[in-house]
């Protein structure tokens, strides 16, 4: 029991009830960037990073209009993907690092993967595919370490090119539809800013938008850098959902 006969908090302390409206306020934040970029309205797709937070909050999130949700762990991706079976036109976006052993179950589960970032994941959701009866073939994003920071995921700017020439090798099993970066932590814009523009530039040197349709950029404290240099989805979770349960 709680103090004062209060109801219980939600595990996330983010009720479910409040996603709506934190909910339209981000598509808000994200229509005025558009309007400021001068890009049409529909031209950003938000995915709400829904990870660590329970499911009702994606059912409150759905029930809002919200189709697109983000994970960044594979087990919790596959619960959670059972349970959105109910949920018509739900799509679940697979958003962290992939160990090559996990490539099997995220098959079916997951509809976009935005973090192939090596040679052997690629091989393996190929090699993995080919045994997953009715799978069709996964929408995939090359994950780059712009910044090239040591501890950070992501293919190096200069493997960029072959590893697209790998994805594109197998068109039975994938999907090229785009590349993905997270700039390093930092309270100055200018700095998210930057590793955008980057991640634009190298798309432009490959093959450019009708190679790659899609830019993965861009987070709760930084989506409007991230419109502004040409994100097509933005992956936003705490200005949704709240702080993320440990
Ligand atoms: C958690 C996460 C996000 C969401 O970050 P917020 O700051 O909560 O909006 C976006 N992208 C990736 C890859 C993440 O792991």
């Amino acid at each position: 029991m709680t103090p004062g006969g209060l109801p219980p908090a939600t595990p996330t302390g983010a009720p479910a009830d409040g996603v709506a409206k934190r909910l339209a306020a981000v598509r808000e934040r994200i229509n005025a960037a558009t309007r400021r970029a001068e890009r049409p309205v529909d031209s950003v797709r938000l995915i709400a990073v829904s990870k660590r937070h329970p499911l009702e909050t994606i059912a409150a999130a759905y029930a809002a209009g919200q189709r697109d949700f983000g994970e960044s762990y594979v087990q919790e991706l596959c619960d959670k993907a059972q349970h959105a079976a109910a949920l018509p036109d739900l799509r679940l976006h697979m958003i962290g690092h992939v160990q090559t052993n996990k490539v099997a179950r995220l098959l079916g589960a997951a509809s976009t993967l935005h973090s192939v970032d090596r040679a052997s994941l690629v091989q393996e959701i190929d090699k993995r595919h080919a045994t997953t009866d009715g799978a069709t073939p996964l929408d995939v994003l090359v994950q780059v370490n712009v910044a090239a920071e040591p501890q950070k995921s992501g293919c190096r700017p200069e493997d960029l090119g072959d590893l697209l020439e790998r994805i594109e090798q197998c068109p039975n099993s994938m999907r090229l539809v785009g590349l993905m970066t997270m700039p390093p932590h930092s309270e100055d814009p200018n700095v998210a800013r930057t590793v955008f523009d980057d991640l634009r530039r190298l798309r432009d040197a490959h093959g450019g938008v009708a190679r790659l349709p899609e830019l993965s950029m861009g987070m709760s404290n930084d989506l409007e850098e991230a419109v502004m240099a040409g994100a097509t989805m933005v992956r936003v979770g705490t200005a949704i959902f709240g702080e993320r349960p440990k």
